[in-house]
Parts: structure tokens; C-alpha cells; sequence
């Protein structure tokens, strides 16, 4: 009977993986394997790096070992995924090769600073968001800039969170009005998105705190001389914290997987791959909307789509036809605006067109993220 069983590999021990990994534990036939590859040991739960450059989070309590998903038919492997031999069938880590019967892509996006990265802090890294901390805690005054590098950024609304609760955190230390916070996008509009009554919303919250808002930007570098040089001037700061580029993942990147774009083309439904038994979820796939923009990068679509891809599987090696599909819809996800208030956030990316919303603050949507903070470190591992 062992002989009969099929292994499959999931790349990636984020959101994504972990999820697929759970849920082939509970329904996968038995006489299965599971095997997951991550260059890490540990998960970081991503969505709490912006507690943890506020401080209200230390990283071990965000952060879960991958050893934890181990079981009868679970294996967990520490290696750097390096190459895809698709006609093997097999991957190459730098520990070892791996084979599989089915592979499950959940590599994420892969970072890339721009030039000059190293003078600022990058917040979606959990040692620089430790490291960020440190030195916002004995910041008094001056000018912070938080820039997005390029279009798309994983964290739908992780970047306005992100810089709501740096005015959050300087306020309860009565030292706000030495300090000046600067956000930098290149988008169109704050929540691209959204219908642009929410963008609205969101500027407006992020005025009305003080919070200096400039649109259309691209960062282009960072000099020594602490300036950030935009395509039109130079914006001087004293404390810079940027969020890099990302791209689809480096091993796949240039296979017959990606599209021109770098990221993974998958069947917006399924999530199959253009080769049989390969599927992508998460952050790495490129999934265009009805009206051709990307649907955003957010850990609800990575959990969601994981969890259709490996129900499917379960139910194809138990000889039975896949019936479950991912529609591209999310809610009860939320933006925290402060320590104690947030805002409800919902996508329906394959709605034509597209929705987004943004509910106005509430302690309801802030106790709802602590919440689902709770339930995911302890409902997966
Ligand atoms: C600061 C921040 C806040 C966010 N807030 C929210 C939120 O509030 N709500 C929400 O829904 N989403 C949020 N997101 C987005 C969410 O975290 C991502 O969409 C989600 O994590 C994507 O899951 P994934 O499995 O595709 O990739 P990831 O979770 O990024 O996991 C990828 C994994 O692959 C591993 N890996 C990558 N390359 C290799 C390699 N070559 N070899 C071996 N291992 C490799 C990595 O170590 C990582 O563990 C946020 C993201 C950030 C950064």
C-alpha cells in the first residue's frame, strides 16, 4: 500500500503553506505524505509586524516553528528552494533534492530594496521591524518619511496602518507635535483599489492625524545625506522607513510558471499552474480582475485559495471530482487605526468591477484583529 501513496510538496511555510499543510492533515487519505519546505524555521504571522515596530509585540510572540506542523504524514524540511525541473518532477533546495506527485507554490513575493534601501527600515521584515522599534523609542523629534517603493505591495492595508499607528505611538508619548510623518506612494490614490469614496475616507483619516500625504511619487533612491529622491525633487527626512519592491519568486520567476510581470499565472478559479499537478497561491501568483488590475496581496486570498487547492487534492486522490473554487472575496478583515480602534475592510476582487471597502473606525474591527490574531497562532500550530 506505501508504494501507492503520493507525496506533495508545498514551497513556503507563510500564510499559504501553512494553511494547505493543515488542512491535507485532516483530509488527505492516509497512505499520503505531505512534505513543506521553508528557509526558515519559524512562521512569522506578517499581518502583527506593525505591532511590532510600535512595540505592542515582541517577535517570539508573533512567530510559531514550522516543527509544530509535523505529524504522522507531515514533514517539515529547513532549505532554500533554488531550482524547478519540472520534467523530473523534482526541486532542488540547497540541502537536498525533492520530489513530488504534486507541488504547491507559496513562496510569497520576493523583496528587492531600491538603491540606498540600507539607510531605511524595511517594516515588512520582522528583524528590521525589531530593529525600528529600538530606534523609534528614543526618537524625540524630526521628520519620518514611510514610502512605498513600487505597485503591487503584499498587506493591502498594511502600509496605512502602518503609518496611523506611528502617529498613534508618538501621541501616547506627548512627543507628536515634534514630529512629522511623510507618506509616500505611488498610487493613484490611497486604496487603489477601493471605490474612491473609501480613498477618500482613508486620506481623510490620515489627514485629520496630521499625516502628510503625497500621491503619485516614485522612489527612486536613498542617499547618505538622508534624502529621498523622487522623480520630481527630494524629500529630507530624518528617519526612513520603506517598503521595497516586490516580485514573484526568484526560482520560479523565469519558468514557463511566470508571466511577463514575474508573477505566477494560475487559473483564477482552481489556481492550477499551466503544468499538470503544479498549483500557486498566495503572494507570488499575478491574478488580473475583471477590469486588468492585479487583485491585491492580502493573507485572507493566500488562506482562502491554499484552502481550495488542497481540498481539491484531497478529493482527486480520493478518486472524487474537485468542487471547490476560489471567488476572489474577503471580509471581516481589518485596518488598525490606532491601539484601540480600527477600520473593516472587504475585497470582492472578481466582482466587475472590482469592490473594496473601508468601514469608518470602530473598537469593534480593532477587537476583531486581535481576535483573529489569537485564533491564528493557535488554531495552526
Ligand atoms: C506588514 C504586513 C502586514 C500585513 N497585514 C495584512 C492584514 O492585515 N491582512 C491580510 O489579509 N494580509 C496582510 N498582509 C499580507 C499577508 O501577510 C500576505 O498576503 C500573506 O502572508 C501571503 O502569504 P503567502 O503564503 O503567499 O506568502 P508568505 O506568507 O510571504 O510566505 C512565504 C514563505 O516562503 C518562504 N520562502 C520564500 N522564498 C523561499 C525560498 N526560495 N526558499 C525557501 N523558502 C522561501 C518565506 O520564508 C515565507 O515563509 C500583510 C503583510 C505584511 C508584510
Amino acid at each position: 500500500m506505501m508504494s501507492m501513496g503520493k507525496t506533495i510538496l508545498i514551497l513556503g511555510g507563510g500564510t499559504g503553506g501553512v494553511v494547505a499543510a493543515n488542512i491535507l492533515r485532516k483530509v488527505l487519505p492516509k497512505e499520503h505524505r505531505v512534505a513543506l519546505v521553508d528557509r526558515r524555521d519559524s512562521h512569522v504571522f506578517l499581518a502583527s509586524l506593525p505591532l511590532v515596530l510600535a512595540g505592542r509585540r515582541r517577535p517570539e510572540q508573533i512567530t510559531r516553528s514550522l516543527q509544530r506542523l509535523e505529524g504522522p504524514n507531515i514533514q517539515f524540511f529547513q532549505a532554500e528552494v533554488e531550482q524547478f525541473n519540472p520534467d523530473e518532477k523534482t526541486i532542488r533546495t540547497d540541502q537536498a533534492l525533492l520530489s513530488y506527485d504534486t507541488l504547491i507554490i507559496a513562496l510569497g513575493a520576493q523583496q528587492q530594496g531600491i538603491s540606498g534601501q540600507s539607510q531605511a527600515f524595511n517594516p515588512y521584515n520582522l528583524h528590521e521591524a525589531t530593529l525600528l522599534h529600538k530606534e523609534l523609542a528614543g526618537f524625540q523629534k524630526g521628520h519620518i518619511v514611510l514610502f512605498i517603493s513600487s505597485l503591487p505591495f503584499p498587506g493591502a492595508i498594511a502600509p496605512y496602518e502602518i503609518a496611523l499607528l506611528l502617529d498613534s505611538y508618538f501621541q501616547k508619548r506627548g512627543l507628536r507635535r515634534n514630529i512629522q510623518i511623510s507618506f509616500i506612494t505611488p498610487e493613484t490614490r490611497l486604496l487603489e483599489f477601493a471605490d474612491p469614496r473609501y480613498s477618500e475616507r482613508l486620506t481623510s483619516i490620515m489627514k485629520g492625524r496630521g499625516i502628510n500625504v503625497l500621491t503619485k511619487r516614485k522612489a527612486q533612491s536613498l542617499s547618505q545625506g538622508n534624502a529621498l529622491a523622487l522623480g520630481d525633487g527630494d524629500i529630507p527626512g530624518d528617519m526612513f522607513i520603506g517598503i521595497p519592491h516586490h516580485m514573484g519568486p526568484a526560482p520560479f520567476r523565469d519558468s514557463v510558471l511566470a508571466g511577463p510581470s514575474g508573477w505566477l499565472k494560475v487559473d483564477p478559479a482552481s489556481l492550477a499552474t499551466c503544468i499538470p499537478d503544479v498549483y500557486a497561491v498566495g503572494d507570488a501568483t499575478g491574478i488580473e480582475s475583471p477590469v486588468g488590475t492585479w487583485i491585491p496581496k492580502v493573507g485572507f486570498f493566500a488562506h482562502y485559495q491554499a484552502e481550495v487547492v488542497a481540498r481539491n487534492l484531497a478529493l482527486r486522490y480520493a478518486n472524487e471530482e474537485p468542487r471547490f473554487s476560489f471567488v476572489g472575496g474577503a471580509s471581516g478583515a481589518s485596518m488598525l487605526s490606532s491601539f484601540s480602534r480600527g477600520c473593516f475592510a472587504s475585497v470582492d476582487a472578481y466582482a466587475s468591477p472590482p469592490r473594496m471597502t473601508l468601514s469608518s473606525p470602530t473598537r469593534l474591527a480593532y477587537l476583531t484583529k486581535m481576535l483573529f490574531e489569537k485564533y491564528w497562532l493557535r488554531s495552526w500550530f
